[in-house]
């Protein structure tokens, strides 16, 4: 399949004499923003309110040339090299202060062929951006649960999305991508060329490319039975739900967030702020039969709003759509095969007494396709965990103590901890290199540390969940 002739670029104009940065904005068929331009704030903001970074330079790429044409910079000019996409890092790596900036968030066209079923994907997109068009044609790739994340940093980590559990990750659906290496060049990498590239951008989360394109093969899938469901904060609820989600037919996933209820047309005004399980329902096979699928969750208690019904995808996005705004956070996740009772109550406790209104604990349940891929695989290979549980510590005004928000982070991490079974890369903060170990098991970490050494020896692409080259 060949991905390089998609989105052509007009040639660049000449470059004229001048300092660097002028040498490098004449080669751009986007912009170079520096921090003389109006608008150098605004391309420097990241999802997160309490990060302030200066980068030297931005270049808002328009082409793949652009890409090149910085990542020829940066190396020619020894500067450090940060990339982004949709800007939702854990980690905020997508702006490091002083660097250059490869910002893709501009490329964000989307083609679909409804025939065979494929969508090409720049990586500025969003998941929102391809979930529209892609419905109107019946089809939907399985990404993430929120809107906005962007899909350069959501597939090259693996991509957990809202039917994990019927198709797998975003990138067991990828067919081909177009990738810029550290040398500057342009390959495709699909499982019949640059086979271990292709390998290493499926969850190798940025340390061997920079991804310019995806192909993505799309689910049939238009309509679901899908919204949020919620029900009494428990420990009986929780387990129930544990034990559900990961038994019941594959068609079924779900997130389940402890948190506190929010102010919703569905949520009784008398519940609002009470801690509850709200777990957000996306059942992909026929109505009927979800409904019946449903009921053991529907009877774990009286529902405190039940509004599940069938809905296009892109509809279940409504339900997420304030995760999409600016906030801070202070986030630990792991994978986890079993939950001891005591981790579930500890969890419960944490809620009560939580520093922010708006902090939360997330289940998902995995298992069903994910699991079917083997481990080696891909890049990511945490492929027969159970659980996905996140401590997302989450506050709206950056001038609040940030410690205190974090310290009830790190206050239940130290409980659930013994529940460690790996972690999501996409999910780290910067958190260290052991922690990176944790993403990646050792033969994973090995294969992946020499693939970098075949692509990018000189660790260029090191603003990441870094895995050093080893020869
Ligand atoms: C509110 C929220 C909800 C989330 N929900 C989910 C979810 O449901 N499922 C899930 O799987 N993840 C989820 N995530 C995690 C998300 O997948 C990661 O944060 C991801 O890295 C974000 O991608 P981005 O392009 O928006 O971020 P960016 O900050 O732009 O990029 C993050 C990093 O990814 C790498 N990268 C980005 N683009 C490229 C590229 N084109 N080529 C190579 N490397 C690249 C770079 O190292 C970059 O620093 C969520 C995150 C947030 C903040």
């Amino acid at each position: 399949m060949t991905v390089a002739t998609l989105f052509a670029a007009p040639t660049p104009a000449a470059a004229p004499p001048g300092n660097h940065l002028d040498e490098l904005r004449s080669r751009l068929l986007g912009r170079l923003v520096t921090a003389d331009d109006a608008d150098y704030d605004e391309a420097r903001r990241l999802l997160y309110l309490t990060v302030d970074r200066r980068p030297l330079a931005i270049v808002r790429a328009a082409f793949v040339e652009d890409v090149v044409a910085a990542v020829g910079h940066a190396r020619g000019h020894a500067l450090p090299l940060a990339v982004r996409s949709g800007g939702h890092s854990l980690a905020s790596f997508g702006v490091v202060d002083d660097a250059l900036v490869v910002d893709l968030s501009g490329m964000k066209r989307i083609a679909i062929d409804p025939a065979a079923r494929i969508a090409r994907v720049q990586p500025g997109a969003t998941s929102g951006d391809l979930a529209g068009p892609a419905n109107a044609h019946g089809l939907a790739l399985t990404t993430g649960d929120t809107h906005s994340v962007g899909m350069g940093g959501l597939t090259t980590g693996g991509g957990i999305g809202f039917m994990v559990r019927k198709y797998g990750l975003a990138i067991d659906n990828l067919l081909a991508a177009q990738v810029v290496t550290a040398a500057g060049e342009i390959v495709t990498a699909s499982e019949e060329e640059h086979a271990d590239l292709f390998w290493a951008i499926r969850g190798g989360g940025g340390n061997v490319g920079i991804v310019t394109k995806f192909v993505y093969r799309l689910a049939p899938v238009g309509q679901i039975l899908g919204g949020e469901l919620i029900l009494p904060a428990s420990r009986e609820v929780l387990r129930g739900y544990l034990d559900y989600s990961v038994s019941a037919p594959d068609d079924l996933t779900t997130i389940a967030n402890l948190m506190h209820a929010p102010p919703a047309p569905h949520v009784p005004a008398e519940r609002v702020g009470e801690v509850v399980l709200s777990i957000l329902v996306c059942w992909t096979g026929s109505i009927e039969e979800g409904e019946r699928a449903l009921a053991p969750l529907r009877a774990l208690a009286e529902p405190v709003a039940d509004a599940v019904t069938p809905i296009p995808y892109p509809e279940i996005y409504r339900f997420t759509a304030h995760q999409a705004l600016p906030h801070a956070a202070s986030i630990r996740m792991t994978f986890a095969d079993e939950l001891r009772d005591a981790a579930l109550d500890a969890a419960l406790a944490a809620m009560e007494r939580s520093s922010s209104p708006f902090s939360l604990i997330q289940f998902r349940g995995l298992g069903g396709a994910m699991a079917r891929v083997s481990a080696d695989a891909t890049a990511f290979a945490h492929r027969d965990r159970r659980y996905f549980v996140a401590i997302i510590g989450i506050w709206l005004d950056a001038a609040e103590d940030a410690a205190a928000h974090q310290a009830w982070t790190e206050a239940l991490w130290r409980v659930i901890c013994p529940e460690r079974r790996g972690v999501y890369v996409n999910f780290l903060e910067d958190e260290g290199p052991d922690r990176v170990r944790d993403a990646y098991p050792p033969a994973t970490y090995n294969r992946l540390a020499a693939i970098k050494w075949r692509y990018d020896p000189e660790n260029l692409f090191r603003f990441n969940q870094n895995v050093p080259p080893q020869g």
